[in-house]
């Protein structure tokens, strides 16, 4: 059957992940969270004490960087840095913290950007994050753009992180999710946006089942009808 590129954007803490991991695995296609890329790159260069401002230094922390997923025992996409699995720790509030500035440098983007494009290649993706039918797979056959109401949005994150053990207050998950909006929305670089042949799909009153269900439709409907109208 003929494959094809799903990209799905949006706002942290949408659903974005939750329905492309799922939509990739009744499709059988591969998965790829572009947002845990940018988040390992700045673990890096936490690690690293890297100083944003001296762009030597970012080349040369960014030249260290090699960026990989595994599929774990239970089949969960796993991040890996540099041979290490950094899931985790990438996973934090502290990343969430320091992620925003990061992303937004030009660097930092033309080498995730050149990674993301070869992972698409052979088609038969599903990736999400901010620029993905905007800059990265502007070609890509279905693009959705994920919104949800901030409180919602906050209240979804939180659990995330208690599920992961780590209790985190609404007020600072509130502040955090505002912050990063600002900065992934306003930055020179390509800043989120919905592409204009994006579909919108406001996910905060429905489920996730129901988030999958429809954008699984639509692609079937892409795969099958590639140049029928738009459903
Ligand atoms: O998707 P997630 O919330 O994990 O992404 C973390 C951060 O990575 C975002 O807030 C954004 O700054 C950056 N990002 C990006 N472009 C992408 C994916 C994520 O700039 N394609």
């Amino acid at each position: 059957m003929r494959k094809i590129i799903i990209a799905i954007d949006g706002y942290s803490a949408c659903g974005k992940s939750t329905t492309a991991k799922e939509v990739a695995r009744i499709l059988g296609y591969r998965y790829i969270d572009s947002g845990a890329m940018y988040r390992a790159v700045t673990h890096h260069f936490l690690e690293r004490h890297v100083a944003l401002t001296n762009p030597k230094e970012v080349a040369r922390a960014l030249g260290e960087v090699s960026v990989q997923f595994h599929l774990s025992a239970k089949g969960d996409n796993e991040t890996f840095l540099n041979g290490l699995n950094v899931e985790k720790k990438i996973r934090k509030m502290r990343i969430s913290e320091h992620v925003s500035p990061v992303s937004a440098l030009r660097e930092v983007r033309v080498a995730m950007v050149e990674q993301q494009r070869k992972m698409g290649k052979e088609k038969g993706i599903v990736m999400d994050g901010r620029d993905i039918g905007t800059v990265v797979f502007p070609e890509a056959e279905l693009k959705l753009f994920l919104t949800a109401d901030m409180l919602t949005r906050a209240f979804r994150r939180q659990k995330e992180l208690l599920e992961k053990g780590d209790l985190v207050d609404l007020d600072t998950i509130l502040e955090n999710l505002t912050v990063r909006d600002t900065i992934d929305s306003t930055r020179a670089e390509s800043p989120l946006r919905k592409a204009d042949d994006a579909l919108g799909l406001d996910t905060s009153h429905i489920t996730i089942d129901e988030q999958v269900d429809e954008v699984v439709r639509l692609a079937l409907s892409r795969i099958i009808r590639p140049r029928a109208g738009r459903p």
